[in-house]
């Protein structure tokens, strides 16, 4: 399988196809260096060149996905993952758009036929969209939305407060309730990744906030959460910054040709903690990678 699908800003990474008995662990890529795909300055040229896909695929370890969905297919471009364990496969969103739910979907069976759970980052529609392709596919299970629903299927015992583990077979992912931009917002820690995933509360771009103390709560739990974790990166759903500190695309844009690249880290949560802990009235704070922002 080759390492991406599609030719927009990817034809200088090598092929990294499958190697068994390759570590876990092991990195197949350096994610500060991947050019992910970014739109096109002409969408609707852009979607019937046979060259056209709606989903970047990239394999960070041997178990371990980055999917992206193509600005031209919808702008939100939302990032998904695909963690996969020895028992069964997490999948992290579905994308953004109903059709794009069964190229994903196919793209994951092409990977892995293990037992699928499907969550959401978050119920909002460019991360939930696809999932009626996965609800009806076999041997998957999908989450249902909202809070109540979240709570149930993980386990939660004293939401949002504490913390609850999913058992993938050899690779035990952690859940954060992290709600704010979200009601049923969570974080996910992988410790074969050392990914914080953190969704649409955390990436560099705009971070809308719909609850603000809810969100300021959240961030100083996220904050002490990771302080003992080994973290190599903290994991966003969007790319909405340019390159350039403070900076960030227009809203709706579906052309971004000089983003900023994905992995963000702890002293960035550290950093939006120590942000809110001070700020007396909840106001729109541009912090270099990502800017605070809130809609109440
Ligand atoms: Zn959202
Ligand atoms: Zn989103």
């Amino acid at each position: 399988m080759a390492l991406l699908i599609g030719a927009q800003a990817c034809t200088s990474l090598p092929d990294q196809g499958p190697r068994p008995g390759e570590s876990p662990d092991e990195l197949l890529v350096d994610l500060a260096s991947i050019h992910w795909i970014h739109g096109a300055q002409d969408c609707d040229a852009a979607r019937i060149d046979p060259e056209y896909t709606e989903w970047q695929q990239v394999r960070y370890q041997v178990d371990t996905y980055i999917f992206r969905q193509n600005k031209c297919s919808n702008y939100e471009a939302p990032f998904v993952y695909l963690l996969i364990g020895t028992d069964r496969a997490l999948l992290i969103d579905t994308g953004a758009t109903i059709e794009s739910g069964a190229s994903l979907l196919g793209a994951v069976r092409d990977i892995t036929d293990a037992p699928l759970i499907v969550a959401h980052s978050h119920g909002h529609g460019d991360h939930t969209q696809g999932d009626g392709a996965f609800s009806s596919a076999d041997n998957a299970v999908v989450v249902g939305l909202g809070a109540d629903a979240v709570q149930e299927f993980f386990g939660f015992e004293n939401w949002p407060n504490d913390p609850t583990q999913l058992e993938l077979g050899d690779r035990r992912i952690e859940l954060l309730p992290i709600p704010g931009h979200e009601d049923d917002h969570i974080a996910f820690y992988d410790p074969t990744s050392q990914f914080a995933i953190t969704g649409d509360t955390l990436y560099p771009g705009r971070l809308y906030v719909g609850d603000w103390d809810d969100f300021c709560a959240s961030i100083a739990r996220l904050n002490e959460w990771i302080q003992n974790k080994p973290v190599a990166y903290v994991m966003g759903t969007h790319i909405e910054m340019t390159a350039a500190p403070d900076v960030d695309y227009p809203m709706g844009t579906t052309y971004q040709p000089n983003e900023r690249y994905l992995p963000l880290s702890t002293a960035d949560i550290t950093a939006l903690h120590e942000t809110l802990v001070t700020m007396e009235v909840p106001k729109r704070t541009y912090l270099g990678s990502f800017i605070v922002w809130p809609l109440q």
